[in-house]
């Protein structure tokens, strides 16, 4: 761990480790001190490529209408220090754990809200769908995947989705 703010009296810079960081920021917070603490991080990033259809049933404009979507998520998982191979972890096993479950839950699925009116007639026609609790929005899919790659053991900085090239939604839980 190492401290310094002698060179940018304004700015105080923690090296390694979170909990050192938190404390400094409730002294900061206490003391009112008009100093930035800055926690140094690595951050890596995967990007993966699927498609799905869904339609937003409250949305007053086309995207009420079925219709579908190539998106990119891209997937940023953050360390604080780096492991034996100098790295955040291995672009493969991040492409490993987010490709199983696009492949198994989202990818040529049709994502709807659990209230669709829909859903009896895919039902009856054996179509494959997934019923969410959420409208099946850019910003429900990227909490998501987020959720999946946390629950198994990544320390995710955020997941960002694009739905069309112009438009992106990320999500991040600090
Ligand atoms: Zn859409």
């Amino acid at each position: 761990m190492a401290i310094n703010s002698k060179l940018i009296p304004d700015l105080i810079i923690v090296d390694y480790s979170g909990a050192i960081y938190s404390t400094l920021l409730q002294l900061r917070n206490a003391l009112n001190l008009n100093k930035r603490v800055l926690l140094l991080m690595f951050t890596i990033t995967k990007e993966v490529y699927f498609c799905y259809g869904h339609r937003l049933m409250n949305h007053s404009g086309k995207c009420r209408n079925l219709h579908g979507h190539s998106v990119k998520a891209a997937i940023s998982i953050q360390q604080k220090q780096l492991n034996d191979q100098g790295m955040v972890c291995d672009f493969a096993d991040i492409r490993d754990c987010v490709e199983a479950y696009i492949d198994d839950q989202l990818d040529h699925n049709f994502l709807l809200h659990k209230d669709d009116p829909i859903i009896p007639m895919l039902t009856a026609n054996n179509e494959r769908f997934m019923a969410l609790d959420e409208h099946p929005t850019a910003e429900v899919l990227s909490k998501m995947i987020y959720q999946h790659l946390k629950r198994a053991g990544f320390d995710v900085a955020e997941v960002t989705l694009w739905e069309t090239a112009s438009a992106h939604a990320c999500y991040r839980e600090n």
